[in-house]
């Protein structure tokens, strides 16, 4: 998987992962994280549990067009360290890991890299138009790369 730098979480994206989590109790919430203009700005939830979480993973790279930066998930108990199998599945899914924990607020979580190793991560204010598709849509309509062909005198 290709390794992508990014600025920080959006504000919004952190605020849904906790949101998600505290809602998810007793049970863990777990999604990964992908990336939009350099920043997480989405969550694809991942369902099952930390033992089951790699076969699902498997299913979610068949999906076209994933762009993923790393994972978020919960830890009911608030213990925030990762597991065994956390730091295993971290080294596959990206470098920023974000596990949650009760109280689920802003300063309940941390943020590890592919290793396992805390990292820091900026939470930013940022606010995407929800637009990326029709974007998309539009530059294949605006290529007018075909016009005149075979209009020679
Ligand atoms: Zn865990």
């Amino acid at each position: 998987m290709k390794k992508r730098k990014v600025k920080g979480i959006a504000r919004d994206t952190l605020h849904f992962i906790l949101e998600a989590s505290r809602s998810s109790q007793p049970n863990e919430f777990a999604g990964l994280l992908s990336v939009q203009e350099d920043i997480i700005s989405d969550v694809l939830i991942l369902p099952g549990t930390e033992n089951s979480r790699m076969s699902a993973l498997v299913r979610l790279y068949m999906l076209p067009n994933m762009s993923v930066a790393g994972s978020a998930h919960s830890h009911p108990s608030g213990d925030l360290r990762p597991s065994e199998p956390d730091i295993i599945f971290f080294s596959r899914t990206g470098d920023y890991h974000l596990i949650v924990g009760p109280p689920f607020d802003e300063r309940s979580w941390v943020c590890y890299d592919g290793a396992g190793k805390r990292r820091d991560l900026a939470v930013l204010d940022v606010d995407f138009r929800d637009d990326g598709f029709d974007d998309a849509f539009d530059d294949e309509l605006n290529d007018d790369s075909e016009r005149g062909l075979g209009d020679g005198p």
